[in-house]
């Protein structure tokens, strides 16, 4: 399969053996990785957020509740929230998730945009586990034909010692444990250069106690993210 639905794949397995309940997918695009997240029953909120309105207001109704979740109602519950705002801001409404998702989205985002990122992800919204994905710039020389960044927009494509660094960094600061994978086939004699796209799942770490998470020094009523779509399904 194409290596977008390979990294979805990879976040649907983590939720089957993981069984979060409040996942938030951030970079959420068009909502595919939503639509695939709602058929799982352990999931009672579903969050997206995108710096782009427009693509979320351009596929939002899919997400809505069809005739037969009337008729058949669920026997769990499940809210669906898509909100308009920028990774690198904080609000409160995407706080204590048990699982965030960021599937190639930071390497469009400037390097001191990363740092906001990294804080609001691991410091602030502090979720029980974190699913990182991003190109793997070893990789680009195995990709036919490609000169510079796999896409037009991308502000850099970390090699895996790169990438490995900052997420060690982030476990220091944060009190996290990361494991490194990724999806995109190895060729046979090229195992040392890693996968296509690169993975990091990150947990908290409680072995230490819990680790001090950054206080909100603005008022937990400043809501900078701007809800764009908010549905219940009837159970
Ligand atoms: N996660 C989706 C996927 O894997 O198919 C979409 C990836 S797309 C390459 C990157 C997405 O990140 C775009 O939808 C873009 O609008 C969004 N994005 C870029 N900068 C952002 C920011 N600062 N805050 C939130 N979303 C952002």
């Amino acid at each position: 399969p194409p290596l977008c639905i390979q990294r979805y794949e990879f976040v649907i397995d983590f939720v089957k053996k993981n069984k979060p309940q409040k996942v938030v997918d951030l970079g959420c695009n068009d909502c595919t990785l939503l639509r695939k997240l709602k058929f799982h029953k352990e999931i009672e909120l579903l969050a997206g957020l995108d710096i782009d309105s427009a693509v979320i207001r351009d596929n939002m109704y899919e997400l809505a509740p069809i005739p037969t979740d009337y008729l058949q109602p669920g026997d769990h519950p499940l809210t669906i929230e898509l909100y308009q705002g920028s990774v690198t801001e904080r609000d409160p409404r995407t706080k204590g998730f048990d699982l965030v998702t960021s599937i190639e989205l930071i390497e469009h985002l400037q390097f001191e945009d990363v740092d906001r990122f990294t804080e609001v992800v691991f410091g602030y919204m502090a979720p029980v586990a974190a699913i990182i994905s991003t190109p793997n710039a070893d990789f680009n020389p195995l990709l036919p034909g490609l000169t510079g960044f796999r896409h037009y927009d991308h502000k850099f494509e970390w090699t895996k010692v790169e990438f490995q660094t900052w997420a060690l960094k982030v476990c220091r600061e944060f009190g996290y444990v990361v494991a490194f994978t990724g999806v995109g086939q190895i060729p046979a004699q090229e195992e040392s250069i890693g996968f296509c796209s690169q993975i990091g799942v990150f947990q908290i770490d409680r072995s230490g106690g819990d680790a001090p998470r950054l206080q909100n020094n603005v008022a937990e009523e400043h809501l900078p993210y701007r809800l764009l779509y908010n549905v219940v399904y009837p159970s």
